[in-house]
Order: C-alpha cells, then structure tokens, then sequence
C-alpha cells in the first residue's frame, strides 16, 4: 500500500423535492440506498462511499454540502437527481461545496418496465430530465466538476466512477500535502523553478525548502543495526553481485544509500511530508546523490523529481495516488534521448539515477557506478528495464499563476538491443499519434523534460484532474495533430485571458 495513504471517503447525495409525498421519498431514499450499498458491494471505488439522506430544500442541500466541504474524511461528492429537484435550490450549497464533484447522471432501473411502466413509475424514475435541470446550473456556475453518464451496474461506468474517485483523492489530498526540498532547484534551470505560493493556491501544496545539513545531522544518526537490517532486505528483494557483497568499499556505498532511505523516510514521516527534491548541486556533507534511496522511497509511494523540481515530485505522488491499486506503475522520469532510424522513432527516457522500480519488467539489479556531475562518490542505484504497454508522460508546467498540464500519451515498447555500458534503469516509448507529433506538440505546449510516467493512470484520469484543479490541460495522443494542439493552446490563452484558470 502506497505510503500515507489517506483515510478517505465519498459521499453520495440523491437530490429530490418535497413536493412528491412521504411515499415517493422512501421509495427514492431506499432506491439510492441500493446503488450505493451496490457500488460499495462491487468495490466500484477504491474507498466507501457513504449515503447521504435525500436533500429536498436549498437549506438541506446546503447543510449537506456544507458538512462535505467541514468532513475531513470526505474526499468528494457523488449527485444524483432521482426525481426532478429544481436547480435554484442547488445554487446556495454548490457555491459553498470546496471538494471535487461528481454529477452521475444514472436512474435506479437498468430497463423499461415495458409491460407495467405507468405514470407512477414516470413520476418515480426523473433522472433523464432532473439530471438535466441539475447539469444546468452546475453548467451556469461555472463549477469545476466531472460527469458520468451510464447505469450504475454497468461493469464500464462503474470504472469510471472508481477513476474519478482516484482522481478526486489526489486532489483532495493535494488541499493539505507537503513537500520537502533539500536544497533548491538547479541553478539557472526555467521549467523546474516557479510560484510556490501561485502553486499553494491552486493545488493547495505547501513546498518547503530545508538545508541539506539537517539531513546530514540524520544521516550520520542512522545506527548500524538498521543499515544491516535494510541490506539484508535489498539482498532479498534485488540482484547484487558479488562485486559489491564481496567487496566492503563497495558494500560501504551501498550503506551509504541504504542510510540514506532511513534517514530521509523518517524526515518524511515526521513532517507528514508526501515527497522530496534533491539537487545534485547541493550536497554538501552527504556521501552520494542519493539514488536507490530515491528509488526505494518512490517504490513506497512517495512523490520524488531530481534537480529540485518540486512541481513534478508532487505530481508524481498525484499520480501515484491515483493509480494505487489499479495495474501498472508510475515514476518519476526524463526524456533522454531519441532513437531516430527511419520507421523505428522511439524515445529513451531514464534519468540519472531516479527512475522508481514498480514500473521494472524483470529482475531489478544494484550497481555501483561513478556519477560524472555532483562531484560525489559513486551511488547505488537500481538497474533494470521498464515494462512494456500503454503509458502517459505528464507534465506540470507554470505561466504565472496559470498551471498548465500536458499529457502525451505513449506506447511503452520492449528496448530493442542491450545497453550495457547504460549503468540506469531505462524505459523506451513511442509517442502517439507519432513520434514527430508527439514531440513537436509538447515543444509547442512548453512541457518539461521531467515527468510523472505511468502506465497505471491514463489521459482522460488526467483531463479529470486538470478539471477539477482548474488546470490549463494539453493532451497529445491519439487523434491529436500539430494543428490540433495548436489550436486548443491558442484557445487555453483565451479562456486564461478571460480570467479561467485563476
Ligand atoms: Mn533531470
């Protein structure tokens, strides 16, 4: 289980009015008891989801929405007209709602009654046209929000009620997350510098920077019998060779990294911190760059970028979030560099050290080499190849107070021929539509060089959270040309002019 997970969980709210009569209501309160009691059976989310009883006035939708927004525990709100429930009474509790909403425009029957449908059963059934009512004054706010239409037992829209209740946890966790930077950002670098406090107000992070000193102090505190202890794991859990087991100056630096990820976690779990920065130009009193340790706290759920970007460590931790439980990983990583063969276009992407080992196909192996930049001592780090099939590259760029977030959607493929004086783990894409697309649609975008990899979380998961943030969003993939990206950018200027993104 991801690192810190939070004790989240949803709330469904049926909307009605009380001019039905005590036994209509009953009736819909028992109806939108069975689906969410059918959803929680189903496992359709990844956390409870919690009936609410049915709001019938605007002093009772704001009341619930009002408890939503205080509930500490409640990480998003599921509505669903089952009758008609005029819309001006939503307008008090929608205006103060500050959690991710949901409008899941379902009825409680699969089918026509063909044989016995009546006007009783019209009166009972409104949800094609109340969540109709409903949708337009969410439309008319303005409200940032995400909509699922299908019947609740259907295999497909209970995913995508599951995928936007991942989605809506990132960003309710995002509201209270803390970051930590050891040092600050590579010097001279643009994407990876930027607002924090323009990034605290939308995204609610709260990124802070601490003297690599402090981390030196706990390092050098870590005892011997918990480094013995963590060495026994990685002989356990990786491949090492005899080069470095039989060697002490080279089990020596493993202990240097394996110190490293004590230290560092125990910094994380006292702040309540859900990932850090390094910089590699920023060592002062440590042994190494810290690489597998990087790499074993990734793997645990913790967000990481290198070189200070603390915009992607806490997208990477978004990410991760979102994708905790469903197949495939996510990563911290960096466009490389490119293969180019006429017909065989691929990227290779790794980074230095610091790609996270659940995205590995294969045996994940320790090594030991010399980093060429940092001036440091040669750093462990896990080597391996990363498994193949559909992944996302998403980026989290600033413009101001305007966020943008770019996501290319690539084809992870198998690395077509050994690297072996390549000491990093490594992973090989093609971008879609195509890999001159792909590449030219995200220079024209602005995206970084760094990125959250997943091929856990996929680009409509993404488009959800760049909606529910009020995020600029670019998505490059399937379908998408140059002119196409182009035009959608020139139209997120537009809407930024009009003040959207604030
Ligand atoms: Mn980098």
């Amino acid at each position: 289980m991801i690192a810190q997970k939070p004790d989240f969980e949803f709330w469904f709210v049926t909307g009605s009015q009380d001019l039905y009569g005590p036994a209509t209501l009953e009736q819909v309160a028992k109806d939108s008891q069975a689906i969410v009691e059918g959803l929680n059976k189903a496992k359709a989310l990844p956390y409870n989801l919690v009936w609410k009883p049915t709001v019938l006035t605007a002093e009772g939708i704001s009341a619930t929405l009002e408890a939503a927004t205080a509930e500490k525990k409640c990480a998003g709100v599921i509505t669903w007209m089952h009758t008609f429930s005029p819309a001006k009474m939503w307008v008090r509790g929608l205006l103060v709602l500050k959690k991710p909403l949901l409008q899941f425009h379902t009825q409680f029957n699969r089918d026509i009654p063909w044989s016995t449908i009546d006007m009783d059963f019209m009166n009972l059934n409104q949800s094609a046209h109340g969540d109709r009512e409903y949708g337009h004054i969410t439309a008319r706010l303005g409200l940032k929000r995400s909509i699922v239409a299908g019947h609740w037992q259907d295999k497909d829209t209970q995913k995508r009620l599951g995928a936007w209740a991942r989605v809506a946890a990132a960003v309710t966790e995002g509201r209270s997350a803390r970051f930590v930077r050891f040092g600050d950002n590579m010097r001279e670098v643009a994407v990876t510098d930027g607002d924090k406090v323009a990034a605290q107000i939308k995204l609610g992070w709260s990124v802070n920077s601490y003297g690599v000193g402090e981390l030196v102090k706990r390092v050098n505190a870590v005892p011997a019998k918990a480094v013995d202890d963590l060495i026994a794991e990685y002989k356990k859990t990786y491949v090492i060779g005899k080069d470095i087991l039989d060697n002490p100056k080279q089990l020596d630096r493993l202990k240097v990294q394996a110190r490293l990820e004590i230290a560092i976690e125990a910094f994380l779990v006292e702040g309540r911190y859900l990932g850090f920065t390094t910089s590699f130009e920023d060592l002062y009193g440590l042994d190494q760059l810290p690489g597998l340790a990087a790499q074993r706290l990734m793997a645990k759920g913790y967000g990481f970028a290198g070189e200070g970007d603390w915009k992607t460590a806490a997208l990477v931790r978004a990410v991760k979030l979102m994708g905790d439980g469903l197949p495939g990983a996510t990563s911290f990583m960096e466009d490389y560099t490119y293969h180019m063969e006429d017909g065989k276009k691929m990227v290779l992407g790794s980074h230095m050290l610091e790609i996270c080992p659940t995205i590995a196909d294969g045996p994940v192996k320790v090594e030991i080499h010399p980093l060429g930049i940092g001036g440091k001592d040669d750093p462990a780090r896990l080597v391996f190849s990363a498994a193949t099939g559909e992944a996302t590259n998403a980026s989290l760029v600033e413009f101001g107070d305007r966020f943008r977030l770019i996501v290319n959607e690539v084809k992870s493929v198998k690395i077509p021929q050994a690297m072996p004086k390549l000491p990093v783990a490594q992973a090989m894409w093609v971008p879609y539509p195509d890999f001159t697309t792909g590449l030219e649609g995200w220079i024209w975008a602005g995206g970084a060089h760094h990125t959250a990899y997943s091929t856990a979380v996929d680009a409509d998961m993404l488009q959800t959270y760049a909606d529910q943030l009020g995020l600029e969003f670019v998505r490059i993939g399937k379908g998408t040309t140059v002119e196409s990206i182009r035009q959608n950018l020139a139209v997120q200027e537009l809407l930024a002019f009009k003040g959207n993104f604030r």
